[in-house]
């Protein structure tokens, strides 16, 4: 959730149960601008039915929409570089690589957070941004656990290369963030690590000692209070 201090919340992805999305807006819909999902696996959409029907609009790519499968009016269809604006937030979608239809990220733009890149689930970043001042990111994987694991016999073959051609790495995550202006940034958050192929506290010393920027592994619950645009 992103939220202005007026109230108005953008819910970033519908991959966990609609009560658990509930429970953090302290059940109040009302200030709900909309939701944004990025692609059609389940970890990032299952409740979009139940917010649609509950009177949220959810905005994602036709592809992405189709595969969910969900015929509502508040399924909103927009176009990849297509600028939109839900409530105050400006936001813009922009394709990943992914294993699926037609996935996306975002970058959202706010006056009080200036603007945000929501990147997750691919396996490649081809893009520079504009300056940004927060920055939430994958960082699903590190290669050497993976291949660790594979010899171990712990992952099989075929599991270690999806991840390979669909997630993004710790070490493509630290380019990405190297190939981008990071002057202005005041959060990076590391997002969507592997349960078994991750190890949070390196990649968050890595990503610290590379940025020299306050780092934020996602975990359930996690609130960061001063998300505004400025540094200092
Ligand atoms: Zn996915
Ligand atoms: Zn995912």
């Amino acid at each position: 959730l992103l939220t202005a201090n007026n109230g108005q919340t953008l819910i970033i992805e519908a991959g966990v149960r609609f009560d658990t999305i509930k429970k953090a807006l302290q059940y109040n819909l009302r200030n709900v601008v909309g939701c944004i999902i990025t692609h059609e696996h389940k970890d990032h959409c299952k409740a979009a039915e139940s917010m649609m029907l509950a009177g949220i609009n959810c905005y994602s790519t036709a592809g992405t929409l189709d595969a969910i499968g969900v015929k509502s009016h508040r399924a909103m269809i927009i176009g990849k570089d297509q600028i939109f604006s839900l409530g105050d937030f400006r936001l813009k979608a922009f394709g990943v690589k992914h294993d699926v239809s037609d996935p996306v990220g975002y970058l959202i733009n706010h006056e009080e957070c200036g603007t945000v890149l929501f990147l997750t689930d691919t396996y490649y970043c081809e893009y520079t941004f504009p300056p940004l001042n927060n920055i939430l990111v994958e960082a699903n994987y590190c290669q050497k656990i993976l291949d660790d694991r594979l010899k171990r016999g712990e992952n099989p073959k075929v599991v270690r290369d999806r991840v390979i051609e669909s997630h993004l790495s710790i070490d493509n995550c630290k380019a990405l963030l190297k190939a981008n202006d990071l002057s202005k940034v005041n959060n990076i958050v590391l997002i969507h690590l592997s349960d078994k192929n991750s190890d949070e506290k390196r990649f968050k010393r890595e990503v610290e000692e590379l940025t020299g920027k306050t780092v934020h592994i996602a975990e359930a619950g996690l609130e960061i209070d001063h998300f505004n645009d400025s540094p200092f």
